[in-house]
């Protein structure tokens, strides 16, 4: 697998979570969309390295396909976070008052800003 298709495959995990994000209600469900977007991630970043060493063999100029890379995994720890808010809200999860981070309901402190909850 080459780097693009690791990173069109890692975009569309990404992308398909948002769409399937209103349809999905069970808890199984969000397991599995979180699994799939880590599994994702693990990819692009070994994709990512298997890039560096190969670029430091043959001297090629990866300097914007690591760019694309980099949004990548932004975009997939952004749907990755939101997928964990989820998890958290159906498991009886508190938000902070301050921050609005979402914190595990037993907490006592934000994980966030360390206010008490
Ligand atoms: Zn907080």
């Amino acid at each position: 697998m080459t780097m693009e298709d690791i990173l069109n495959k890692a975009r569309d995990v990404a992308a398909g979570a948002e769409r399937k994000t209103t349809e999905l209600v069970g808890k199984t469900k969000i397991k599995m969309e979180i699994s799939s977007i880590q599994k994702q991630l693990a990819a692009v970043f070994e994709g990512i390295g298997r890039l560096e060493f190969d670029a430091a063999s043959s001297g090629e100029d990866i300097t914007a396909l690591k760019a694309e890379a980099f949004e990548t995994v932004r975009e997939l720890q952004k749907e990755l976070e939101k997928q964990y808010d989820r998890w958290y809200d159906m498991n009886g999860a508190v938000r902070c008052g301050a921050c609005d981070a979402v914190n595990e309901g037993d907490a006592a402190f934000c994980k966030k800003c360390g206010k008490t909850l």
